[in-house]
């Protein structure tokens, strides 16, 4: 079975004026899309991964009997599935506050504000094209603001819990910001509903 494209959740313009629908329509159909159709072409000559799940795809990355081209193609075109599949779902404007995230974020950067500031500062001074994320680091359960380059995917070789992320590839954000990443920043919290 061929890796599909989700459905997405809610309308292209559902977060409107801060990401616009054009952006989301060609990030969605397009990007994420392309992400997918390049996978699955990965995959075609290992016949015995096509069915197998994409996280576990990832996280076991490394131990795949793959070529090495094919090992890298997993891991920028299923890690852009994974991200992109998980984005979605993280600006769902039907989601509410999680106050047991709120509170782990209390205690482990002080306030909410704090952590805000911490992670809008790691998204701003990310060179070139990739996530920042909020993640829980598996070998010691604490949380971290992460940036993590390309579309490598948290849970690549088992490092990681994504818990949300920021994809601040210039195609998330360009129609409408420009040159502007701080302004896109600033407004992708308006949008983010689970703090
Ligand atoms: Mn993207």
């Amino acid at each position: 079975m061929k890796h599909e494209l989700p459905k997405l959740p809610y309308a292209y313009n559902a977060l409107e004026p801060y990401i616009d629908a054009k952006t989301m329509e060609i990030h969605y159909t397009k990007h994420h899309q392309a992400y997918i159709d390049k996978l699955n072409a990965a995959l075609e000559k290992y016949p015995d991964l096509v069915g197998r799940p994409l996280d576990e795809l990832l996280i076991g990355l490394d131990k795949l009997q793959v070529e090495d081209a094919d090992r890298l193609a997993i891991r920028n075109h299923g890690g852009g599935h994974f991200n992109h599949s998980l984005f979605w779902k993280i600006l769902d404007p039907a989601n509410t506050k999680d106050e047991l995230l709120i509170k782990e974020i209390n205690s482990s950067f002080g306030s909410v504000d704090e952590f805000k500031k911490q992670f809008t500062d790691s998204a701003t001074k990310l060179f070139g094209s990739g996530w920042t994320w909020l993640l829980r680091n598996n070998q010691t359960s604490k949380l971290e603001i992460k940036n993590l380059p390309i579309q490598d995917a948290p849970i690549m070789n088992n490092a990681f819990q994504p818990v949300f992320g920021l994809d601040v590839w210039e195609h998330a954000y360009y129609l409408k910001y420009q040159n502007r990443r701080p302004e896109y920043i600033e407004n992708w919290w308006k949008v983010l509903k689970l703090i």
